[in-house]
């Protein structure tokens, strides 16, 4: 998820990435279900300041919807743990390290080592979104979806 924030206006970017977040899970977990693998999907996130939010964000999904619609398989609100004792969080840290360093810093090298292993479904990756303003020139995976 690369967002950046002076493209969502007022919308804070925790916010707005968790919901897409949500989303492109619960449709990757759709995606499976069709395929007959009718797993259902657990959300695990590093403990933060900003866990209230986001649980309530969850349960404001689970009810209310976000934009796109409700989420039907994410089973449960958000789990919070302390990244020091689980691989989970450390292997999401590593890809948002790589993320970093592709957009914030030019530097491809781990980017590229992960590049492919994003979700994706008929040549169009789903697992990566970049926010950016669209006279931006990109060669993510996902900008090069968006050209297509
Ligand atoms: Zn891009």
């Amino acid at each position: 998820m690369i967002v950046d924030k002076t493209q969502i206006g007022d919308e804070d970017p925790v916010e707005y990435a968790f919901e897409q977040i949500v989303m492109r899970f619960d449709k990757f977990l759709m995606r499976r279900y069709r395929n007959n693998k009718k797993d259902k999907g657990l959300l695990v996130l590093d403990k933060s300041t900003r866990e209230t939010r986001l649980q309530s964000l969850a349960i404001e999904f689970k009810s209310a919807g976000h934009r796109w619609g409700f989420p039907r398989n994410i089973v449960d609100v958000p789990f919070f743990v302390d990244s020091q004792a689980t691989r989970l969080i450390q292997y999401a840290d590593l890809v948002s390290y790589a993320l970093w360093r592709k957009f914030e810093q030019g530097d491809s090298e781990f980017f590229e080592a992960i590049s492919s292993s994003f979700d994706s479904d008929g040549g169009v990756v789903h697992g990566l979104h970049h926010l950016k303003g669209r006279s931006e020139a990109c060669d993510c995976p996902a900008c090069a979806n968006r050209l297509l």
